[in-house]
């Protein structure tokens, strides 16, 4: 006997993590140049040589005792001044080494928050189109989730539509920007206003109604676009962050979570989101990572790869025909699928092209396809007449 739920989520075939092993085989039979896979988001740049550097400087004069050893369970202090010094200067904060929990990535932070957060009953909210791991994280972590139609023109946020789905249960809002799968980022105007829609409703309801930001994406902007800091317009913002995507490092594991002083409850949502680490396992981050992020960062990454494919693939994809929202981070494509049908679309694209894109579907958002573009230029390029050939199919 095992827990049905458990098994069932196991037991769920992951459509992404399939595609992507059909283009592995079907590689060795047609050979790797004719597949185009779009559908997996690791990224594709390299680290920063600073991160490099800094994990062979670490090697040569750490004590091997120390970078293979415990940290404490919310991470080594050294490495948590240095992020709050570095927030504190682009954002003009006052965030302290104890507001924040180093984190084994962005998913556990989101899931040690959510669990923190999930009083009998509560309700949390996500913004279609979003993550396909918010539905597991937050109905398995003691709350359920409450889905937000998405805004089909703008892939902003339909405010309406959280104002008319809020009830005395809701107890938080999970926000991505710049957003998966849309690239899109959320504008100033657009957080202002939900947060006076929330200190509107926390007030009605007589609790903080808390912003969760989930920002592994907070530097993987283009073109000088602002990516507004949350807690710099809402209070009851708690943020959630990773270096997974932004310093190229996802197999390292390694992220946080701030809970800002300003925040209602502050000391206690931080200790209930510190204990739902501890039952869900969390012991400490990889220690040599913390101390790589301690010396690293300041640094950023040299975007120019994926802003290349970005402006190829949205130019020649809307030269075609197709529609799609202007991404302006990630490194997502998020676009309308001609006909409506994102399935079969999907299916056809795979099975008559190689071309492996993935199914809105499974962002909430049917009608839509996602590509990642954390790919090679070159791969880009080789796809346009799949893509050329599907659309003309449909017309
Ligand atoms: N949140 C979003 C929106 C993501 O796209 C991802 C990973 O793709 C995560 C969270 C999890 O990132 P991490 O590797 O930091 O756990």
């Amino acid at each position: 006997m095992t827990n049905q739920t458990m098994y069932e989520l196991g037991n769920q075939p992951s459509l992404i993590r399939e595609l992507f092993a059909y283009g592995l085989a079907q590689a060795k039979v047609v050979g790797p140049e004719n597949v185009f896979d779009y559908t997996l988001g690791n990224p594709s740049i390299p680290t920063p040589d600073a991160v490099t550097q800094a994990i062979k400087d670490i090697l040569d004069d750490t004590d091997s005792i120390k970078i293979h050893g415990y940290s404490m369970a919310g991470g080594f202090d050294g490495t948590r001044e240095a992020i709050a010094a570095n927030l504190n200067e682009r954002y003009g904060t006052d965030i302290k080494a104890s507001n924040l929990f180093i984190t084994c990535g962005a998913a556990p932070a989101l899931i040690s928050v959510i669990k923190g957060l999930a009083v009998e009953g509560a309700e949390i909210m996500a913004i279609a189109p979003f993550f396909p791991e918010y539905r597991p994280f937050v109905n398995n972590n003691g709350a359920k989730l409450v889905v937000v139609p998405a805004d089909r023109e703008h892939f902003q946020i339909d405010l309406a539509k959280v104002e008319e789905l809020m009830t005395p249960n809701t107890q938080a809002i999970i926000i991505n920007s710049p957003n998966n799968p849309s690239g899109v980022v959320y504008t100033k105007e657009t957080l202002t206003a939900l947060a006076e829609l929330l200190t509107k409703k926390g007030e009605e309801y007589g609790h903080p109604i808390y912003i969760i930001a989930d920002e592994p994406y907070r530097e993987l902007v283009y073109g000088g676009v602002e990516v507004p800091f949350i807690p710099n317009i809402y209070k009851n913002t708690i943020v959630c962050y990773s270096w997974s995507k932004s310093l190229s490092l996802p197999g390292e594991r390694i992220g946080y979570f701030l809970v800002p002083d300003a925040c209602e409850n502050a000391q206690e949502v931080f200790l209930a989101a510190s204990g739902a680490a501890r039952v869900n396992g969390h012991v400490c981050a990889p220690t040599l990572p913390q101390m790589v992020i301690e010396r690293c960062v300041g640094e950023m990454p040299n975007l120019q790869a994926y802003d290349d494919n970005r402006t190829l693939l949205y130019d020649s994809l809307t030269a075609m025909g197709y529609r799609c929202a202007k991404p302006d981070g990630a490194f997502y494509l998020f676009v309308e699928v001609p006909g409506g049908d994102d399935f079969g679309f999907c299916m056809k694209a795979k099975e008559e092209h190689n071309l492996l894109v993935v199914p809105g579907t499974g962002f909430d958002c049917p009608g839509y396809m996602r590509l990642s573009y954390c790919v090679s230029n070159e791969m880009i390029r080789r796809s346009l007449p799949a893509f050329e050939k599907m659309i003309a199919d449909l017309k």
